[in-house]
């Protein structure tokens, strides 16, 4: 697929890759002792220390997923932008701006949308639907990303985040139920034209 886009001009990098449950962990805690900025819908700071600890929780997963829901867990799963639309050193901040018109990775999001199919990948935030935000730098690679969707249930998760240091663990449990429907599940499902061309490994 890098190949491909880099006829167009598109230099495909990842900007975070596989991520493990420790790392999620790390962001979590971070994102709720307010250590890490917390974001709203929109892109901008929310003050969380001052939220309470449910309402905490949701903020957190706007941009975040729990530790052990996160797609990235799997490895069939990144973010990516155009390094080459860049100068050299910038910070890619993966916000909606950057893939928007007029953003600097507009090219590389209307490339996505036409190609990614053709490479057995989609992006399963692409739209709003309530819960995680759209994510156009998202990147899944459906086939091998459906065996994983598969065996994630909830008493999995449940036991992963009772047995693991995280911050507001209480809250988080209790949020377990609708955190799994709204977050986990509600994502959007391959195009079917995915399934005739690209096959699990
Ligand atoms: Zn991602």
């Amino acid at each position: 697929m890098a190949k491909a886009a880099a006829r167009e001009g598109i230099a495909l990098a990842p900007a975070s890759a596989y991520r493990d449950f420790a790392t999620q962990c790390g962001i979590w805690n971070e994102k709720w002792l307010g250590e890490r900025t917390l974001l709203d819908r929109r892109g901008r700071p929310v003050e969380g220390l001052k939220l309470s600890e449910r309402a905490r929780v949701a903020a957190i997963l706007v941009w975040s997923a729990a530790p052990g829901a996160s797609r990235h867990h799997w490895g069939t799963d990144l973010d990516v932008y155009d390094r080459a639309a860049v100068p050299r050193g910038y910070r890619v901040r993966l916000v909606p701006e950057e893939y928007a018109p007029g953003g600097p990775f507009a090219r590389l999001n209307g490339w996505l949308a036409k190609n990614a199919w053709k490479f057995g990948f989609y992006r399963p935030y692409r739209k709003d639907r309530g819960g995680v935000s759209p994510e156009p730098w998202h990147l899944s690679h459906a086939p091998t990303a459906a065996l994983y969707s598969r065996r994630l249930r909830p008493a999995t998760l449940r036991k992963a985040i009772e047995s693991a240091e995280i911050e507001g663990k209480r809250a988080l449990l209790r949020a377990l139920p609708q955190l799994y429907v709204r977050y986990v599940r509600n994502v959007e499902a391959p195009p079917r034209r995915i399934s005739r061309r690209a096959r699990a490994p």
